[in-house]
């Protein structure tokens, strides 16, 4: 009986995630009643061609997940999610995916399935929502930030009130006058000619007068 070659693919990392989705569903309906997961785990393997990071099995299903995997969770597979490599600063563009036989499933049979499913159309749609889900995180900051900004301003209303009607700003017992330090003031008219711009622009330090 002749040996089942090792199935590869080149997979462009813009299609990832619609290569990992269309890969589970294509092993789990090949696998019948056998484990899906392990066979994606002693079956599947890639490889970064310029730094070496490996995918396993776990990964794929985990790429595969209804939802992209959060940065916080792995940040490994965000990158990945969002069509990079899955280490920081490496800019393949695309993982070397190694198929070692797993029996019952035929993995020629599951990579042409694969094959006619994945194409660019299909994970334009997959960034698409990608973009959507990331609007939605931006708009979600900004509201929070909408109430932290309304809750200074009340807080800002709430003591000019209280010092236009005669209190004084909690916790400073004493008002305190200020005046310039002399020296870090710029020497304006010393010598008729308009002082060197920098100067205008310099730290000016103040002490509290006695
Ligand atoms: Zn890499």
């Amino acid at each position: 009986m002749p040996e089942t070659p090792v199935l590869t693919r080149q997979v462009d990392l813009r299609l990832a995630v619609a290569f990992a989705q269309s890969l589970v569903a294509a092993v789990r309906s090949a696998a019948g009643s056998a484990d899906a997961l392990a066979i994606l785990r002693s079956g599947v393997h890639a490889e970064c061609p310029q730094c070496h990071l490996r995918l396993f099995g776990e990964d794929v299903l985990a790429l595969a997940g209804s939802e992209a995997p959060q940065a916080e969770v792995s940040p490994k597979l965000h990158r990945l999610a969002q069509g990079f490599c899955g280490r920081q600063d490496c800019e393949a563009l695309f993982y070397e995916f190694t198929f070692d036989p797993a029996p019952p499933v035929d993995w020629a049979a599951v990579l042409a399935q694969v094959d006619g499913a994945v194409t660019p159309e299909a994970s334009e749609a997959g960034a698409a929502e990608t973009a959507l889900a990331d609007q939605k995180a931006i708009a979600k900051k900004r509201t929070r930030l909408r109430v932290l900004a309304g809750l200074a301003v009340v807080l800002l209303l709430l003591l000019a009130r209280h010092l236009m009607t005669g209190g004084t700003i909690p916790f400073l017992r004493e008002p305190r006058r200020f005046t310039a330090d002399p020296a870090s003031l710029p020497h304006l008219g010393e010598t008729g000619a308009p002082p060197p711009s920098p100067a205008t622009n310099k730290a000016r330090t103040f002490r509290a007068a006695p």
